[in-house]
């Protein structure tokens, strides 16, 4: 089928209008058109200022096969995904915003849509959306901030040829005064490109690791926050660049050090009231779900075989299946509101920047409305250590193929993934498990830090 011109209709659309004045304003010459894979990869194709307008209607083609890709760019046999078959990048007109840390660029938050114009099976955008839906059909709906760590430092080659390596700026103590001035210039940049993107930053602390850093962004709404999410790993990266550096957001890009989360805040929204405040039993049903089915979102919310690497006992990370209040080694820390106007939120802390965030958030709202809908009992909340008392709390699966097995046996997951997206989802993530586990753990940290 041949492009249909949308110029004409879109400039109607006040959003659409206001996008092209500001483009041409701020002398923005390339607006990227950017979707996250199944590989958990950023990627996307850019249309010039001149087809813009056209472009916002139309969409970009693109190969159905890129969802078949792994993230060592391995094209994955899938059925439907080989080489015949078009989708269109098609651009949200209302997460338009000028990249800071690429003069002349701009980026849109996009689906993959059928040439049609009708969502594509395999859109990952789509699937939180209609996530967002479906809880909204039971009159709920959900509020979210990723909450990411990354590792700050430069990118050495190897003179010999060899594999890159990660050599953290500092090695600054955790929350350290020290480490606030040795990563200053830096974190004043990334504040700035991220306000300027409409991101509103909340809290910045030199984290533990060498070179680690946790920078964290109001929540949003569901799809904005996952929106979010794209465009701050867009930004911390980008800014790195500018100042020849290297950030990366890698689970575990140094072997030796702690690992970057991407802890998952969540609150559920009902009649402007948030059911977590409350005693009842929608409370308990939504963290029920999210016990139920936490082996298994593991598989999309801890997405590569590096997540496994930071997902350890007594690091902080939630290795265990458990929930419990202000408890950071629970899978699922109950936060304590910050202040008489802060608000109960859960933690999910099994979560980290290598995911896929619409997969991953529409995978945890399909778990919860799961326990809602089912009255899941959540069990008792744990207020200890769980590695203090071996052999009694359950643990998550400490390997990409432990947690795809766990997916693969989760019925309500599989079924809300639907056949395209799950054939090519645990197509790409075995295909990743199997080609890491050939290979060295160098080779494991130094494609995850180049890609994450
Ligand atoms: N770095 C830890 C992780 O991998 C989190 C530490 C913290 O609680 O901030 O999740
Ligand atoms: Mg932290």
């Amino acid at each position: 089928m041949r492009d249909r011109p949308g110029a004409t209709t879109h400039q109607l659309d006040p959003h659409v209008r206001r996008i092209l004045e500001r483009a041409e304003l701020e002398g923005v010459e390339l607006i990227r058109f950017l979707y996250a894979d199944h590989g958990g990869v950023i990627r996307g194709k850019a249309a010039s200022r001149s087809r813009l307008a056209e472009r916002l209607g139309t969409g970009i083609g693109h190969t159905v096969a890129m969802m078949a890709m792994n993230m060592l760019d391995q094209l994955q046999e899938v059925e439907q995904m080989g080489p015949v078959g078009e989708v269109r990048i098609v651009p949200d007109p209302t997460t338009y915003v000028p990249l800071p840390y690429a003069p002349g660029g701009a980026a849109m938050l996009s689906d993959l849509r059928l040439p049609d114009g009708s969502p594509w099976d395999a859109c990952p955008r789509t699937f939180l959306k209609d996530a967002v839906a479906a809880l909204a059909d039971e009159g709920y709906s959900l509020v979210a901030a990723f909450e990411p760590e990354f590792t700050l430092g430069r990118r050495l080659p190897d003179p010999a040829g060899g594999l890159d390596r990660l050599v953290p700026l500092d090695d600054s103590l955790c929350y350290s005064a020290t480490g606030f001035d040795t990563a200053h210039d830096y974190t004043m940049k990334l504040v700035r490109a991220l306000e300027d993107q409409g991101l509103r930053v909340e809290h910045y602390h030199p984290e533990l690791g060498h070179g680690q850093q946790e920078l964290s962004v109001r929540h949003a709404p569901a799809l904005r926050a996952a929106d979010n999410h794209v465009l701050y790993r867009e930004t911390v990266r980008g800014v790195a660049l500018r100042m020849q550096m290297w950030a990366s957001l890698a689970p575990k890009p140094l072997a030796d050090q702690a690992g970057n989360g991407a802890h998952l805040h969540l609150s559920l929204w009902r009649d402007q009231r948030n059911v977590l405040a409350e005693d009842g039993a929608a409370r308990a049903g939504f963290i029920g779900g999210l016990m139920a089915h936490l082996p298994a979102l593991t598989a999309l919310t801890c997405g590569s075989v590096n997540s496994f690497r930071r997902l350890a006992p007594r690091s902080w990370a939630g290795a265990y299946a458990v929930y419990g209040p202000d408890n950071r080694e629970a899978a699922l820390r109950v936060c304590s509101p910050l202040g008489e106007s802060g608000e109960p939120n859960l933690e999910l802390k099994p979560s980290d920047s290598s995911a896929n965030p619409y997969l991953s958030l529409g995978a945890v709202i399909h778990a919860g409305l799961d326990g809602i809908r089912r009255g899941l009992d959540p069990g008792e909340p744990v207020d200890v250590d769980p590695d203090t008392r071996p052999g009694r709390y359950p643990r998550l699966p400490s390997s990409l193929d432990e947690a795809l097995d766990a997916l693969e046996a989760d019925e309500v997951l599989m079924e809300a993934l639907g056949p395209l997206r799950r054939r090519a989802y645990l197509a790409v993530k075995r295909s990743e498990a199997t080609a890491f586990a050939a290979r060295d753990v160098g080779f494991e940290l130094a494609h995850h830090l180049r890609v994450f």
